[in-house]
């Protein structure tokens, strides 16, 4: 298939746009590369450094071709700069994904998958176990970006019949297990790459946010899954889209606490990690866990790293090869069938 990635060479969209290339899809990236790396992207890939912000220059990109899928990675994501920064927040993620959904459904692209978001999620009675159809009342500006632009995807099916897939990830982590790819966000703010470069003595002590929440330990509880489990998710809800649109929630379906994610990475490190107390962090969840049953068993699709350890043994790996991230990748990332 003819794949158009925004975002692809970020975190989530360049593992998506590898599976897609393994799979044997023909991919084109599209990035503004304000966040993502241009070492991330495959060499041989074709790149486009276009800004969504941009209508006519989305446009003009959307148009150079007839994609069987449109893959939409790119935006802010970074749930506590979004209470610091609500409007930039708002307006970045929802005019630049109205711009790429308006050239889409202009060009009669039929298939569109969406990078949403567990941040949707705040007030259901247990979330332990969210499915797919739980009240959406995001606790954050992120959450609610991307709230919005599911929305404008009903619309975009409705009026014009583009079949949409909206992915809702718990919390992505862990990297390539081949290495070609890693975690590299600057600045970094989730915990699991925060435990690693502290465990490496990267960066100084880590800050736990809030001891008090109801949980086992008084930490959050977040469902980590693999970035390549999520990757491989994205692949098969495309044959869904030939017939209609569809919302999954995408975890592992456990729950580990902040405290467990930092005795995993000593057990798999084994380092110790200096860590310290901080204030809770606005606009966080104390638990937030997929019931991903549905995506399962329409699809077929199943988690393969299903153990923390597995998971940060991924990104371990990565970081200890590249400790600077992709300043460090003399090489692109080498995929058999990447095509020109
Ligand atoms: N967290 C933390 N210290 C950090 C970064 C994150 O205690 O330096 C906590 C955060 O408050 C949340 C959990 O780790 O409870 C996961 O946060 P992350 O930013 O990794 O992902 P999010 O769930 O916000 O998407």
């Amino acid at each position: 298939m003819k794949c158009l990635v925004t975002g692809g060479a970020g975190y989530v969209g360049s593992h998506v746009v590898i599976s897609l290339l393994d799979a044997g899809h023909d991919v084109v990236v599209l990035d503004d590369l304000s966040t993502g790396h241009r070492a991330a992207i495959p060499d041989g890939v074709r790149f486009w450094h276009v800004d969504l912000g941009n209508a006519q220059a989305t446009h003009d990109a959307v148009t150079q071709d007839n994609w069987d899928v449109v893959f939409h990675f790119a935006a802010l994501s970074s749930v506590g700069h979004s209470i610091t920064e609500p409007f930039h927040y708002l307006r970045h993620n929802i005019m630049n994904s109205l711009n790429l959904i308006e050239a889409c459904t202009s060009h009669q692209v039929k298939r569109f998958v969406f990078s949403s978001t567990a941040a949707l999620f705040s007030d259901e009675r247990d979330l332990s176990r969210i499915t797919d159809d739980a009240l959406v009342n995001p606790a954050s500006p992120y959450g609610d970006s991307k709230f919005f632009i599911e929305r404008a995807l009903l619309w975009a099916d409705r009026i014009y019949g583009m079949r949409t897939a909206c992915l809702r990830y718990f919390n992505a982590a862990g990297a390539d297990p081949q290495g070609r790819l890693g975690e590299d966000h600057r600045p970094e703010t989730h915990l699991i790459p925060l435990a690693i470069d502290t465990a490496l003595g990267l960066q100084p002590a880590l800050k736990i946010f809030g001891n008090s929440y109801d949980t086992r330990d008084g930490t959050c509880i977040r469902d980590y899954i693999h970035v390549t489990d999520l990757a491989d998710a994205h692949i098969h809800v495309i044959d869904q889209l030939d017939t209609r649109s569809v919302a999954y929630n995408l975890g592992n379906g456990r729950g580990v606490t902040n405290l467990e994610v930092i005795e995993s990475v000593e057990r798999v490190s084994g380092r110790r990690i200096p860590w310290e107390w901080a204030p809770p962090r606005p606009g966080d969840t104390a638990i937030l866990v997929a019931d991903s049953s549905r995506i399962r068993m329409e699809t077929g699709w199943q988690a393969k790293h299903q153990h923390i350890d597995s998971i940060v043994a991924t990104a371990l790996n990565w970081r200890k090869r590249h400790p600077h991230g992709y300043d460090g990748h003399k090489n692109r990332p080498v995929v058999a069938d990447a095509t020109s």
